[in-house]
């Protein structure tokens, strides 16, 4: 039996109700009432995302069982867009991309919400669109692959793909009248999204649609490129190219997908080191307790371990 001080106890608490442990009640040698704790699945992805950052070099074994637990976890959701993120980190790996994959988790974890639905959104519905030429092409075969293994996944996918860009517009959009009734007319369109793009000439928006994956192509190449999204002509002058991104005074349209790929592993290396253990004077901070608490717990992590708290 571990004794622990509550400090501990209430870590643990916070680590339970983030779903990355799970706790029962057991009774101990001398019949005391005890709870016990172990990983989930989604925790003991993320206590092996810290790890492989914890470590200096990663070797092949210990990449190959964070790959593993990584597909686990998105095999046990078992919906639409976990199908296509298991075809996704599949191709990613043989690639040679999954570490940018990684790299992006971590970092998803450091900024994590407080808020534990916006939390496990993000991890659950892991984004794979990236601002990189070479890992949206894996994403494209992806698709592709997922179109053939299950078309209803397929479909469901795209659907939810348009959907969460539609509700990124409607939130910035100009023109909501005329977006909304082109966005019913095109609703069936699982594979299309509505689109306001705004033309600098005529200095007005206008309102059309476009494939979403053609969409998606277009704004990481104009990203990468550092040019307009422009091949789409204005309805009203013909002549301007209209402009999706950085129209007016907002910024790109779709910050969620601003997914940079890191190239300097040394940054974000300082960070999880500084965030691991941070310290106010004499005392590490709650959240350097929880990152510490996870790499602990990652030694035994099929294990449940009995905890008692006590006075410090
Ligand atoms: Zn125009």
């Amino acid at each position: 039996m571990e004794s622990i001080n509550p400090k501990v106890v209430e870590l643990l608490d916070k680590l339970t109700y983030l779903e990355l442990i799970e706790s029962r009640r057991a009774e101990s040698k001398n019949h005391e009432e005890t709870e016990e704790y172990r990983f989930t699945n989604l925790g003991r992805m993320i206590a092996l995302l810290f790890y492989c950052h914890s470590i200096k070099t990663l070797d092949k074994s210990t990449a190959e069982t964070v790959y593993n637990q990584i597909q686990n976890h998105y095999k046990s959701l078992d919906n639409s867009h976990s199908t296509m993120c298991i075809i996704f980190l599949h191709n990613c790996w043989h690639n040679k991309e999954l570490s940018s994959i990684l790299d992006y988790m971590i970092k998803l974890l450091l900024d994590a919400s407080s808020d534990k639905y916006e939390f496990l959104h993000k991890i659950r519905f892991l984004n794979m669109v990236f601002i990189h030429k070479r890992i949206w092409k894996i994403f494209e075969v992806s698709l592709e692959y997922l179109s053939i293994q299950s078309h209803l996944a397929y479909e469901l996918f795209l659907f939810h793909l348009k959907l969460y860009i539609e509700d990124i517009m409607v939130s910035k959009c100009r023109k909501l009248k005329d977006y909304e009734t082109i966005r019913l007319k095109k609703s069936q369109d699982l594979d299309t999204v509505v689109l306001e793009g705004y033309c600098s000439d005529c200095e007005d928006f206008s309102i059309l649609s476009m494939e979403t994956i053609k969409y998606l192509g277009e704004y990481i190449r104009s990203y990468e490129s550092n040019r307009n999204f422009s091949y789409v002509s204005c309805p009203k002058c013909n002549i301007q190219y209209l402009n999706f991104e950085q129209v007016v005074d907002s910024q790109s349209p779709l910050q969620h997908f601003d997914n940079r790929v890191w190239n300097e592993n040394q940054h974000l290396e300082k960070t999880l080191v500084k965030k691991l253990f941070n310290s106010n004077g004499n005392e590490y901070t709650k959240k350097s307790m929880q990152y510490q608490w996870i790499i602990h717990f990652l030694d035994q992590a099929d294990q449940y371990h009995k905890i008692t708290a006590i006075q410090d």
